[in-house]
């Protein structure tokens, strides 16, 4: 061990802690060499680089950046990482970036590494991979989120099979965060208000490369002990656990952007559990600018994006109108001076129904400058699931569009993938940011050899990972010697290995293909062509039916016949999915169309080489092609009777196409046509899943728009809020005495000539467009040729290319007004 001649005076200690300390750190897995070398089991078992540092002593660790080969790799991850934030971003060469000063971010979990366990699944693996995608593209994202003490159970699964509820504790002090202060250094306390009492809410920050998230607890020694509870569990606890769990985050989470000096121009709700957060900005802006509630609202929903992740109505979290007058009719009445039967209806269907309980979903959207879904598909389901808000609107004007999920690409890719694409080409691997180079084209440059070496050397990987884990979760349960030593020795490096890892809900059909096991067994113990399958996931504690389908699970890997073939792995987690994502040859995923919004785990295994076998729902309907992967259903919704055809189609595409294929070999042991399908899988997909993308999409189609929309309405006082608010006032009021007195069509050689009279009321003729509309979104507007009192005329012309009776005459509010319709106001007449 030769120690350095001279160590730069930069890499200290500190250096080290640094690195720890970002959440992001993870762009290149080299940068885990170094908490290999600090200490590798600690590091295997819990991927916490604070908590590995934190062990070492500080003069081992001095002595430690002495050795060469050490202080080398440190100064190696400095330097990339120092590179890396000084390259000129995506977003800085965006036109009219400084129109966004910064975006706030809410969510109610946080997917960002094991060492920071505050999430459940799906929408904290959204919020973590856009979050760090945000950072790598340069765009200025302040996340806002809340510190779980326990976060979501851990599973531990019982000797009968059934599964256990583990609620360890959170320790602040090893998690990667530190409270966060005010200007003077102070840790940072807010007060907010339960009926009754004041509670504090204390900050936090954790780091992510060039961005921040900041977390909110309530476990301030201060509090009631039932307040403290607040931050205690992710989805756990009752109805009105929720709310308030919810009024920390929405109203808390503003108040401490606000406090941490941060004035955002966007507020991206990702999901509706944090919309609270929309009155609560709303609320500033009234005090700031001394304006009423509507117009504030007007001013700061311009600027604000709700991001709805639910294909059911069921999904959405509602709350009884006592609950929400128990916890919020004070701050209606005496912050936001408005009525509780006024803040009731912002989460209404029906604004005046006092049965309907109160959606935090369409309190978003009455929030909201813009609302988008997951996936194409998404959108379309969401346009059904939301048209009620938008009476007698076409269905494809309801205001909900799509941005697709996609995954950061260096969270979920392999260490030894990385190393592969390293090789090839050096730092420009495609997901590095640099863009320089295309999957497609670096593919080209390799041989099959070259591909399949990859998925070898990962699913071997893989199975070392699932060994090691089953024997210390058998230890954990009390297993005899020889039981953890025969730990998953009868799973095999060389066989096909399927992978199946989600949520234990109904809809995600976890046991479709347990539809008839004989079959599945069957496709497993080939003598000449076995199969292997790895499962894990996770049933909500009071999902009894989820956890129905677990068990059947169990018992079927529990089988004799079984060969222990199936293995399944207990608490499913970021690093249970990433092993698997990077290991496995094929995900599968059977959810129930339409009730997968997107899904992610599926795009994790693109860049790992693995291939998809999964239902034509989310995001595998519009990445499907033939050649990519495969697909199972028809593309239509069913009813679950149905489901014996997905699974007969299921167990066909397994035993005629995915068995065969892997197992044909050329004369070297390659499996040409899979590997092609691996290629084309790659080269079409990789990129366009990635995080990287959806981050571009969400920041050119919604933060920069949106940005402009709110400074410009909050321009000179709000002078621009302030008119709107004004017109929306005279149009709601006056609407009513719209009405079309006749409709004249006349047909001119190839043209139509149309004239419509209104009786106008008190409305401005300015004030409205109207339009002749024929489905399926043709939209032609008539002119206003006369005004004579509450009475006008408005004529058109248009060519003859289909029925006059194809068009209905209609009134809608007038684009010139820069109201964002229907979204903010759902007008319109139609004359029949
Ligand atoms: C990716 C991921 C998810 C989300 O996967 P789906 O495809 O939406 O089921 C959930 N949990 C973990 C641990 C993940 O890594």
């Amino acid at each position: 061990m030769a120690p350095a001649s001279k160590r730069p005076s930069e890499i200290t200690p500190e250096t080290l802690r640094q690195l720890a300390f970002d959440q992001a750190i993870r762009w290149s897995s080299r940068n885990d060499d170094i908490w290999q070398v600090i200490d590798n089991e600690l590091w295997q078992l819990t991927h916490n680089p604070s908590l590995v540092l934190s062990t070492v002593p500080e003069q081992a660790l001095d002595e430690l950046l002495n050795r060469s080969d050490c202080h080398q790799l440190v100064q190696d991850i400095v330097q990339e990482q120092r590179a890396r934030l000084e390259r000129p971003t995506w977003f800085a060469g965006q036109a009219h970036a400084q129109t966004l000063g910064r975006v706030a971010y809410f969510s109610m979990e946080y997917m960002l590494s094991e060492a920071l366990p505050i999430y459940s699944g799906g929408l904290g693996n959204v919020a973590g991979d856009q979050l760090k995608a945000a950072s790598d593209l340069g765009v200025p994202v302040t996340a806002v989120g809340m510190l779980w003490q326990h976060g979501y159970f851990r599973q531990g699964i019982g000797p009968d099979g059934s599964q256990q509820e583990l609620y360890p504790v959170n320790d602040t002090r090893q998690l990667p965060i530190e409270p966060l202060r005010d200007a003077t250094g102070k840790p940072l306390r807010l007060a907010i208000h339960l009926p009754g009492v004041q509670i504090w809410l204390r900050g936090w920050q954790a780091i992510v490369g060039r961005n921040r998230l900041l977390l909110l607890d309530t476990n301030d020694p201060a509090n009631p002990p039932l307040a403290r509870l607040i931050s205690s569990e992710l989805y756990g606890g009752d109805n009105e656990m929720r709310l308030r769990q919810e009024l920390v985050l929405g109203i808390g989470g503003w108040r401490l952007l606000e406090a941490a000096g941060l004035q955002p121009d966007v507020l991206h709700l990702n999901d509706g559990h944090a919309a609270f957060a929309v009155l609560e900005r709303a609320r500033s802006h009234m005090v700031r600018e001394q304006v009423s509630f509507a117009v504030a609202l007007g001013a700061t929903r311009a600027g604000n994006l709700f991001t709805t992740h639910t294909p059911v109505e069921a999904g959405f979290d509602r709350f009884p109108a006592e609950l929400v007058g128990k916890y919020l009719g004070r701050y209606a009445k005496y912050e936001l001076g408005i009525s509780l039967q006024a803040l009731l209806a912002m989460g209404r269907k029906q604004p005046q129904d006092p049965r309907e309980p109160f959606n935090m979903a369409y309190l978003a959207t009455r929030g909201a400058g813009a609302v988008n879904a997951v996936s194409q598909l998404h959108g379309h389901t969401s346009r059904f699931i939301f048209r009620e808000l938008f009476p007698r609107w076409p269905i494809d004007a309801v205001p909900v569009g799509h941005v697709t999920n996609g995954i950061h690409l260096p969270t979920w890719v392999s260490p030894n993938a990385e190393a592969h694409w390293h090789e090839l080409h050096g730092d420009d691997t495609p997901w590095r940011g640099t863009d320089k180079v295309s999957v497609a084209e670096l593919l080209a440059r390799v041989d099959d050899r070259w591909l399949w070496q990859i998925r070898q050397h990962a699913r071997s990987d893989l199975l070392a990972f699932v060994r090691s884990h089953l024997a210390r979760s058998l230890a954990v349960h009390g297993a005899s010697p020889s039981e953890i030593e025969m730990a998953g020795t009868r799973l095999h490096p060389e066989r096909l290995t399927l992978g199946f890892a989600r949520r234990f809900a109904s809809y995600k059909r976890p046991n479709l293909l347990l539809h008839d096991p004989q079959r599945l067994a069957r496709i497993l113990t080939h003598t000449q062509h076995p199969v292997q399958l790895l499962v894990a996931g996770k049933a909500h504690p009071a999902d009894r039916a989820g956890q129905a389908l677990l068990s059947e699970w169990q018992r079927f890997a529990a089988r004799a016949d079984i060969a222990g073939r199936v293995v399944f792995l207990e608490d499913y987690d970021m690093r249970i999915a990433r092993h698997l994502v990077q290991g496995v040859d094929v995900w599968l995923n059977t959810p129930r169309r339409p009730w997968e919004a997107s899904g992610t785990s599926g795009m994790k295994v693109l860049a790992n080489g693995g291939l998809n076998l999964s239902q034509l729902d989310g995001w595998w309907a519009e990445a499907y092609a033939a050649d990519l992967g495969w697909a199972v259903g028809d593309g239509l919704e069913h009813e679950p009777a149905h489901d014996a055809m997905d699974a007969e189609q299921l167990y066909r595409l397994l035993e005629e196409e995915i068995v065969p294929a892997f197992y044909t070999r050329d004369a070297d042991g390659t499996p040409n046509a899979w590997v092609q399908r691996m290629r084309r899988s790659m080269s079409a997909l990789v990129e366009r899943f990635s995080a990287d993308r959806t981050v571009r999409e969400y920041t050119e189609r919604y933060y920069l728009p949106l940005a402009m929309a709110y400074r410009e309405r909050c321009a000179e006082g709000s002078a621009r809020a302030r008119e709107l608010a004004r017109q929306v006032t005279c149009l709601r009021g006056y609407w009513h005495e719209l009405a079309f007195t006749r409709l004249e069509w006349l047909t001119a050689g190839d043209r139509y000539r149309v004239e419509a009279r209104l009786h106008l009321g008190h409305i401005e003729p300015q004030q409205i467009a109207v339009q002749l509309f024929a489905e399926p979104g043709e939209i032609r507007p008539l002119d206003l040729v006369q005004h004579d009192g509450p009475f006008a005329v408005f004529q058109g012309e248009l060519p003859v290319t289909r029925p006059a009776a194809d068009y209905t005459a209609r009134v809608v509010p007038s684009a010139d007004l820069g109201l964002n319709v229907p979204l903010e106001l759902a007008l319109i007449l139609w004359q029949r």
